[in-house]
């Protein structure tokens, strides 16, 4: 090990220490997949079960949106997600499924008794990537954090990160990696693609710690045709499972409709890294 590598393994022994007795997904790889928002109760209740049908071990969805554009992306009822409705249409669904829930909590006034109820992950977004009082919250917790690396941050950022969950003693911490900055190289030909994967950053953290690791395909292209070669990249690089945005009609979708897929498409990224 360089020098570098061994100031940040010791600058995270706690974390490190922590997740010796880790926790993990019980199957690897494990499967997230879903919308990226809750739409309404028949749409999630029908794609959880679409879903638990072709063997994804997690249904996700957002129910409280981290909108770019407050106003302009809202629409009708839908203001930066169902919020407390969409909860309870995830419950519903996962009643229904018998899948588990992954779904963002925003901010410290959302961990309550409602949505502890209805989430069985909690994923911090991008945006809250070091909200630290969020971070020192979810840390009291006893329930599976994926924590999804902010857009911008770098490798002991993410530890940073991480050993902020793990101090408080919830020792249930994934990380989610998703895009970063670098996208404009490919915007003039792909306008909807924001970020860039970096698939590196996978084995980096493999050599530092024992964090699961599930890799997010869909916001890390932002374009639906390179999400199978993304996902299946991650997993050949060690990650642990993937995130994967789906709907039953993917230009349709609410938010991010350019990275949704069909489930045949998942189904076929499933089949090939199984
Ligand atoms: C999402 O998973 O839908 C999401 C908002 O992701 P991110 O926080 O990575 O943008
Ligand atoms: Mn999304």
């Amino acid at each position: 090990m360089n020098e570098y590598i061994q100031t940040l393994v010791d600058a995270n022994k706690l974390n490190l220490s922590v997740s010796k007795g880790r926790w993990n997904f019980d199957e690897n790889p494990y499967i997230i997949s879903g919308p990226c928002s809750v739409e309404s109760e028949e749409m999630i209740v029908d794609w959880a079960l679409k879903m638990k049908g072709i063997g994804v071990n997690a249904l996700r969805g957002g129910a409280y949106k981290p909108c770019t554009y407050p106003i302009r992306d809202s629409i009708g009822d839908w203001k930066e997600g169902l919020r407390e409705q969409g909860l309870e249409f995830l419950r519903t669904a996962s009643k229904e499924s018998g899948l588990p829930i992954v779904s963002e909590i925003m901010a410290v006034s959302q961990i309550n008794e409602h949505s502890l109820d209805c989430i069985d992950i909690i994923q911090v977004g991008t945006r809250n990537f070091q909200n630290y009082s969020l971070l020192d919250e979810l840390g009291k917790l006893d329930i599976p954090i994926l924590l999804k690396r902010g857009t911008w941050a770098t490798i002991d950022e993410i530890l940073g990160a991480c050993e902020r969950i793990l101090v408080g003693g919830n020792n249930k911490v994934a990380i989610c990696l998703r895009g970063i900055v670098g996208a404009p190289s490919y915007r003039h030909v792909f306008p909807s693609i924001r970020w860039a994967p970096d698939i590196m950053m996978i084995p980096a953290l493999k050599e530092l710690c024992d964090i699961p690791i599930i890799y997010d395909p869909s916001h890390s292209t932002g374009y639906r045709n390179f999400v199978p070669a993304i996902a299946k990249a991650a997993i050949a690089a060690g990650a642990d499972g993937l995130n994967i945005e789906s709907h039953p009609n993917p230009e349709l979708s609410i938010s991010d409709a350019d990275q949704a897929i069909t489930s045949q498409t998942l189904l076929n990224i499933l089949k090939e890294i199984r």
